[in-house]
């Protein structure tokens, strides 16, 4: 039988960490998944590609923590330390694993490729611990249970890749289930709902819900915003689903009757996934032309599996010469009205439906920044229409700011303009 809570430290290993080339993602997310199931993360660390660094990190992390969870480090170059620390750290010498050999040469084969003496390093193993299945690339994790003083369950040490992907993937598959099963019991675990929202900024939403954060004690509500999106993470701990999934029903609820109108979709139901189901459930199709998005949208909605079902194609017309002969908005709209207008919006829009045969179509264009403004059109200004068999409208919006954030806003408006116009729900020019 387990202990209720475990406790947990993070080593994310990687001198590019240190240097600030890469944000430590992944730890993040380690984090996000151990509270999902009650384990509570104590420290976290970052160290670089250094043996005897992360050996000292190890050291003390293991004599405190029920599990050290270690990101990184695992590839085959001469800077991937992490086995050689775990060894050194446990005294258990790395053993080949024939198994992970055989699936590395397989691995390699199948891509026309010979596994070099380097690749096959990663496929050993301190002397009675485990390898963890990496099923998106080729270094697996490690697994080692220590004893603790008297024959007790001691900690462990977990070790899994650095690529993001296979982190994860790792995570869902191997790490999540074992520590939830150490555990024994059921875990005391932060439950989370998020919510969504669209056409509402983030302090009309504080305002009109101001009575409900302010009495708010469980679940707690937690205002966000990032470009084009507000949401608000509802939080609550219990040892039991059913109960955490009855609290943050009841506070979903009182929420959306005050703000339903703004919610387009609850927790990873971004809005390319709300778009698409819009569009799969009328057995619609879409196609996109975009100028100053630059292929966002048409990125964002084939992130979504099974997009192809009504995905039909998207042309970026950025030069207006494409804008006219791809897409066929007439010169005389470009030259009265210039690239970044409604009428090339709409035309752009209509023009790219009628090219692909879609139901529906999106169009972008706008002022990006920093350079371009001018003429009465200053940088952040965009036009988004959507077209379909009843005629096309277009929203005119305003976004100062870096080209991330004006692309990613641009492209969130494209989405929810499309999702409105397949709901049948009035869009607000
Ligand atoms: P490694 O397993 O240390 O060879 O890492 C392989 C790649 O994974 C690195 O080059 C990074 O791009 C990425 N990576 C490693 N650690 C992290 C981290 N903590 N957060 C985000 N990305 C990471
Ligand atoms: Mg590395």
């Amino acid at each position: 039988m387990g202990k209720p809570n475990l406790k947990a430290e993070l080593v994310s290993v990687g001198t590019e960490l240190l240097l600030g080339e890469i944000v430590d993602t992944n730890a993040a997310h380690m984090s996000q998944r151990l509270a999902e199931i009650g384990v509570d993360v104590h420290f976290r660390h970052t160290v670089g590609d250094n043996l005897g660094r992360i050996v000292s990190v190890l050291e003390p992390a293991l004599s405190r923590s029920d599990a050290v969870l270690i990101c990184g480090g695992l590839g085959p170059t001469q800077d991937d330390l992490t086995r050689e620390s775990i060894a050194q750290v446990t005294g258990r010498p790395l053993r080949p694993d024939a198994a992970a050999q055989q699936h590395l040469r397989e691995f390699f084969a199948r891509r026309g490729y010979t596994a070099t003496p380097n690749n096959l390093k990663q496929a050993t193993v301190p002397e009675g611990g485990r390898l963890l299945d990496n099923t998106c690339g080729t270094a697996p994790g490690v697994l080692v249970e220590l004893e603790g003083a008297g024959g007790s369950p001691g900690s462990v040490l977990i070790a899994v890749p650095g690529p993001p992907p296979e982190m994860r993937e790792m995570m869902r598959r191997e790490v999540i289930p074992y520590l939830a099963g150490r555990q024994g019991g059921p875990p005391i675990a932060v439950h989370t709902r998020v919510l969504r929202l669209a056409d509402i900024g983030e302090s009309s939403l504080v305002a009109e819900i101001d009575d409900i954060i302010r009495e708010q004690t469980d679940p707690t509500i937690a205002p966000y915003a990032s470009p084009g999106e507000v949401k608000l993470r509802l939080a609550t701990k219990s040892a039991s689903d059913d109960e955490a999934a009855r609290r943050l029903d009841a506070m979903e609820a009182r929420l959306r009757e005050r703000i339903g109108r703004h919610i387009y979709g609850v927790d990873d139901e971004t809005m390319e996934v709300a778009a698409g189901a819009a569009l799969r459930a009328a057995g619609a199709t879409v196609a996109v032309a975009e100028s100053c998005t630059g292929g966002l949208v048409a990125s964002r909605i084939t992130d979504v599996p099974g997009s192809s079902d009504y995905f039909l194609g998207s042309v970026v017309a950025y030069a207006n010469e494409i804008k006219q002969r791809v897409l066929g908005v007439p010169a005389e709209t470009l030259e009265a009205h210039g690239a970044v207008s409604e009428e090339t919006a709409l035309a752009m829009a209509t023009g790219v439906r009628g090219l692909y045969g879609a139901d529906y179509a999106v169009a972008t264009t706008g002022i990006a920044g920093p350079g371009g403004g001018g003429d009465g059109k200053p940088v952040g200004l965009v036009y988004l229409a959507v077209a379909d068999a009843e005629g096309a409208v277009c929203l005119r919006q305003n976004w100062p700011g870096t080209r991330e954030q004006f692309k990613r806003r641009v492209s969130q408006y494209a989405l929810n303009l499309l999702r409105k116009r397949v709901l049948g729900i009035e869009v607000e020019g």
